[in-house]
C-alpha cells in the first residue's frame, strides 16, 4: 500500500471544503454542489474537463443530486476549485450544517404543483449559502418534492417541502352524478359521492390536485396551491418518517420562513450530536410545532446565531 502524506489535520481542513479522502490514498473526491439538480451543458462540460484534468477521469452521482470528480491529488485541490469556480461551481456539502438541498423535477413533471428547481435555488440561496457558517448540532438535509407523490422522500428529510393543491368544491354546483368523473379522477379514494354530494374526505385527500377541472358541471374548477412542510425524518443508520405540519401554507414567504425557524430551532434547543428528530422527540411535536408558527425564533435569530453552540457537531461524512 502506498505511503499516506496527508496529515489527519489536513484532511479534516479539506473535507470541510467537499474534499472526501479516497480511502488508502492521498487523492480525494471533490464534491461538486448542484443547486438544485440542475447544472448547464457549459457546467457539465467543466466538470468534464476538471475530472480528466486534476482527477483520475471518472465523475460519480451521489444520491443528493451532488456530482463527485474521484481521485484528485491533495496538492490539486485548490487548483480543482478554481477551474470549476470559472463555470460558477462550488464544492462543499459536508459537515453538521445545512446540506445541499434535493429537489425533484416538480417544474417540468406533468404533476408538478409548484416549481420545485425555483424553490430549491431560493432555499439553497437562503439555506444553504446563508447558513453556510452556522454551526448545528447535526446535518440538516432539506428535500423539495413536486407532489405528493413524494418522489424524493421529503418526509425523510430533517426538513421537507411537497407541493399541494388543495381542491375548492363548490357543493351548490353538484347534482351528485350517479358516475362522478372526479371521484374517478382521485387516486387516493378520497373523493366519493353520498347522499347525493361529493364528499372529499379530508384524512384521505393528500392535495395531489388531480380532481380539479374533471367535473363536467363546474363543481370543482379551483384548486389552492400550496405547501406541505415535514419535520423530523431521516434515513441512515437510524430512520424516521416526518411528520407534516397541520396547517398547509398557502404563501410561499410563510413556508420558507418556517424552514428559517426550524433551522434555528435546531441550533438552539438541539444537543450537539444528535439529529432533528431527535430534538423533535424530546422536545415533543406539538411544541415544535407551536413554535415554527410562532414568531419567537425569528425574534431571537441574532442571539441564536450568536450563541457559542456546537463547535463540533454530529456528521460524520
Ligand atoms: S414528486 Fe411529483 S412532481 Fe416530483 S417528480 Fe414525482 S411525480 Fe413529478
Ligand atoms: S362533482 Fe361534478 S361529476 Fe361529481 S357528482 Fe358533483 S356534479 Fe357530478
Ligand atoms: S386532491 Fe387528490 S386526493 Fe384530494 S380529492 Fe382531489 S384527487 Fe383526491
Amino acid at each position: 500500500m502506498a505511503t499516506l502524506t496527508v496529515s489527519a489535520a489536513d484532511e479534516k481542513r479539506v473535507k470541510a471544503l467537499g474534499f472526501l479522502s479516497n480511502k488508502g490514498t492521498d487523492n480525494f473526491s471533490g464534491r461538486i454542489i448542484t443547486v438544485n439538480g440542475k447544472i448547464t451543458a457549459e457546467q457539465h462540460r467543466r466538470i468534464a474537463e476538471a475530472a480528466e484534468k486534476f482527477g483520475n477521469g471518472s465523475i460519480t452521482f451521489t444520491t443528493r443530486l451532488t456530482i463527485e470528480v474521484q481521485g484528485i491529488p491533495y496538492d490539486k485541490i485548490e487548483d480543482f476549485r478554481a477551474y470549476i469556480r470559472e463555470a460558477g461551481l462550488e464544492t462543499g456539502g459536508t459537515g453538521s450544517l445545512v446540506r445541499p438541498v434535493v429537489a425533484c423535477k416538480g417544474t417540468t413533471c406533468q404533476y408538478g404543483l409548484l416549481d420545485s428547481f425555483g424553490l430549491a435555488e431560493e432555499i439553497h440561496r437562503r439555506f444553504y449559502e446563508g447558513y453556510h457558517t452556522v454551526k448545528l448540532p447535526h446535518k440538516f438535509k432539506i428535500a423539495v418534492g413536486g407532489c405528493p407523490n413524494n418522489c424524493v422522500k421529503p418526509d425523510l428529510n430533517d426538513l421537507g417541502i411537497v407541493g399541494q393543491r388543495i381542491p375548492q368544491l363548490e357543493e351548490d354546483e353538484c347534482n351528485g352524478c350517479k358516475k362522478c368523473s372526479v371521484e374517478k379522477a382521485c387516486p387516493m379514494g378520497a373523493a366519493k359521492v353520498e347522499d347525493g354530494l361529493l364528499e372529499i374526505d379530508k384524512d384521505l385527500c393528500n392535495n395531489c390536485g388531480r380532481c380539479v377541472g374533471k367535473c363536467h358541471f363546474d363543481a370543482l374548477s379551483e384548486g389552492t396551491y400550496g405547501f406541505k412542510i415535514y419535520i423530523g425524518g431521516r434515513w441512515g443508520k437510524k430512520t424516521a418518517h416526518g411528520q407534516p405540519l397541520s396547517k398547509v401554507f398557502t404563501d410561499q414567504e410563510e413556508a420558507l420562513s418556517v424552514i428559517e425557524k426550524a433551522i434555528l430551532l435546531f441550533r438552539e434547543q438541539g444537543k450537539t450530536g444528535e439529529r432533528f428528530a431527535k430534538t423533535i422527540e424530546r422536545l415533543g411535536f406539538e411544541n415544535v410545532e407551536a413554535q415554527l408558527l410562532a414568531d419567537g425564533l425569528l425574534e431571537r435569530k441574532q442571539q441564536i446565531l450568536d450563541a457559542d453552540l456546537h463547535t463540533s457537531g454530529g456528521a460524520t461524512c
